[in-house]
């Protein structure tokens, strides 16, 4: 087979423990799947989950003790930070029962949901899709991925986002509105879901808008951390 020209790069992320790299099919994010965050968007109660895609190489891959870079997005003056626990599939599947999830995960990572807020709102107001402000290039920076067994138990941990060293983002994995197990059951009876899955799981409260120069920091206990620099 020949192509006109050089079909893009698989992107990859990086395994803790591994030489093999995860190759990435989608990323599927999900929104306001915090409480508190609802609130804090304007939403409140629990809504049925629903989601948007970013394209794979919008992500930042950042290898392991290393700090990303991720350029100051065009079009926007109000670029913000959502930290997410992101959940890598290994094992693909079609409506899959929140019971039976645990087998398809692979692993774990700690992901940044960046968003042009002033964006995604004129499109909100306007019924509009929100691709412009969520799936813009280098919107995604993720870290390393965690192997399952080697994660804890990640439904309970604790995630949290600093930035220059300040706590924006502290809350814990358990209160997530739809878990991990039920995020599976309902995105894979939308979509069949592919081994090189992401999926984003949302964010808790404290979003806020970044500038060039801000070094953010994001953990979830378990995963290690994700640190990054707005350039
Ligand atoms: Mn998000």
């Amino acid at each position: 087979m020949s192509f006109l020209f050089p079909p893009a790069p698989t992107v990859s992320v990086p395994v803790v423990g591994q030489t093999s790299r995860f190759p990435v099919h989608r990323i599927y994010c999900v929104g306001r799947n915090y409480e508190e965050h609802a609130k804090e968007m304007g939403f409140t109660g629990r809504e049925p989950p629903f989601f948007f895609l970013k394209p794979a190489d919008s992500l930042v891959v950042v290898e392991a003790g290393q700090t990303g870079t991720m350029p100051y997005p065009s079009l926007t003056h109000n670029l913000h930070h959502e930290i997410e626990l992101v959940v890598a599939i290994g094992k693909g599947g079609r409506h899959i029962q929140a019971a039976d999830a645990a087998k398809h995960i692979y692993g774990y990572a700690v992901g940044l949901d960046m968003t042009r807020r002033d964006l995604q709102n004129d499109m909100k107001k306007q019924g509009r899709p929100w691709c412009i402000g969520k799936a813009f290039d280098h919107s995604a920076p993720i870290g390393p991925i965690t192997p399952s067994a080697q994660a804890g138990d990640v439904n309970q941990a604790e995630i949290s986002l600093q930035v220059n060293g300040a706590d924006r983002q502290r809350s814990s994995v358990a209160k997530l509105i739809w878990n991990v197990a039920e995020t599976i059951e309902h995105l894979s009876a939308a979509w069949e879901l592919q081994p090189g899955d992401l999926i984003y799981t949302g964010t808790p409260e404290g979003v806020a808008a970044v500038i060039a120069g801000d070094t953010l920091v994001g953990e979830v206990a378990g995963l290690g951390s994700l640190s990054i620099q707005i350039a």
